[in-house]
């Protein structure tokens, strides 16, 4: 392994224009290059999304890879130190559109797969690369579709490394093990609208439904564990009243969001929810929206192969947290019990000059070989 190479892989990668959900060719070149190591293709097109499942092996434990190779827009392109879709090294500092997220991971990954395989041509197992196009936008016709699809199913997956940029300060410092869930609600109550000096002959939605406000705002919905924080019930928006001071409103509306941790379900708080207002004698109606599943690793193979390559090569104590947005864990932990995202800093991802140094590549080729090294030396 040599700084050279993956810095060669990455350019090649970063001059592909792939705007989500565009793939411009990365995925055609990467089939290539894991074909060459012996490594079986499958394309799988969803509409305009173009997927890779690649493996390498027949045997258990199935190790795979998932990434994507789709970037988001540039921005501003005045405003770049160089030419986003030339990987561009300026003050020790590697410049390009999808450097840290994601293609630098996935350059590292394709480099330390083929050193694993030159250095370990009997291991017992096998080795999947699966990349999407379409991460960075809607994210319907990429890994989601290839879970539901059953796609992925024969491969019987047993661990999933995600290569989305998980550090944050420095390399390593953060490895993330699970995501929170996300269901959102709005709720409308209906009153009867009259003038504020005849309540008698009306019925004000904000004075009945304060108790019931109360109920939800100081609910515990669950404690949480040890890596997620109490699901916590938030209220966005909050609208009643047409204006007027001499007016009681007709009908209140409210918007709320879950963030929930693996304590609960998703029908659990929609019927926590349903039951509060049920003891109310509200007239009410709730849309819900569910947005993703909360998903979270408990089997410790992965994991502790990712924390013991981070402590080996970076000697550093990662973090171990289910904070941040979505990513396509949600939809890849359905399949797979151990789903673990580790990779590059995220400090200028999505942002004018993403960037990334050599050493973080030359350093998480390291961690990702030895994570391998882990994982099939103790099957
Ligand atoms: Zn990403």
């Amino acid at each position: 392994m040599n700084t050279k190479s993956i810095v060669k892989l990455l350019s090649k990668l970063i001059s592909c224009k792939s705007l989500t959900p565009e793939d411009d060719g990365c995925q055609k070149f990467i089939a290539e290059y894991l074909e060459s190591l012996g490594f079986e293709i499958e394309f799988k097109k969803n509409g305009d999304v173009i997927n890779l499942i690649a493996r390498y092996g027949k045997d258990s434990p199935v190790f795979a890879y998932v990434g994507h190779t789709d970037v988001v827009p540039t921005g501003n392109l005045d405003k770049w130190i160089s030419n986003p879709f030339e990987l561009t090294e300026i003050d020790s500092k590697l410049y390009g559109r999808g450097t840290s997220d994601m293609k630098g991971s996935v350059a590292c990954i394709l480099i330390s797969i083929k050193d694993f395989i030159n250095s370990n041509k009997d291991f017992k197992g096998s080795l999947m690369v699966i990349l999407t196009s379409d991460e960075e936008g809607p994210a319907q016709n990429g890994i989601k579709r290839l879970v539901n699809d059953g796609d992925l199913t024969k491969h019987n997956i047993d661990m999933c490394l995600i290569g989305e940029p998980s550090s944050k300060k420095v390399l390593g410092d953060t490895i993330k093990n699970g995501r929170r869930g996300s269901l959102s609600g709005k709720i409308t109550i209906q009153g009867i609208q009259g003038h504020v000096a005849y309540p008698h002959n009306a019925m004000n939605p904000i004075h009945a439904f304060s108790p019931t406000l109360n109920d939800m705002v100081t609910k515990k919905y669950d404690k949480g564990n040890k890596y997620f924080p109490p699901t916590s019930f938030q209220i966005s928006n909050l609208n009643s009243g047409v204006g007027a001071s001499n007016i009681i409103p007709g009908q209140l509306t409210m918007d709320f969001n879950f963030r929930y941790s693996t304590e609960t379900t998703c029908d659990k708080l929609m019927s926590d929810i349903h039951q509060i207002m049920d003891s109310s004698k509200l007239k009410y109606n709730i849309e819900w929206h569910h947005s993703g599943d909360p998903y979270l690793t408990v089997k410790k193979d992965l994991l502790n192969s990712c924390i013991k390559a981070t402590k080996a090569v970076l000697d550093i104590n990662p973090e171990i947290t289910t904070d941040g947005g979505t990513s396509d864990g949600r939809f890849i932990a359905k399949i797979c019990d151990q789903v673990v995202e580790f990779g590059l800093i995220n400090e200028s991802i999505h942002k004018i000059n993403e960037h990334t140094t050599e050493k973080d590549l030359l350093n998480t080729t390291k961690v990702y070989s030895q994570i391998l090294k882990n994982i099939f030396e103790s099957a």
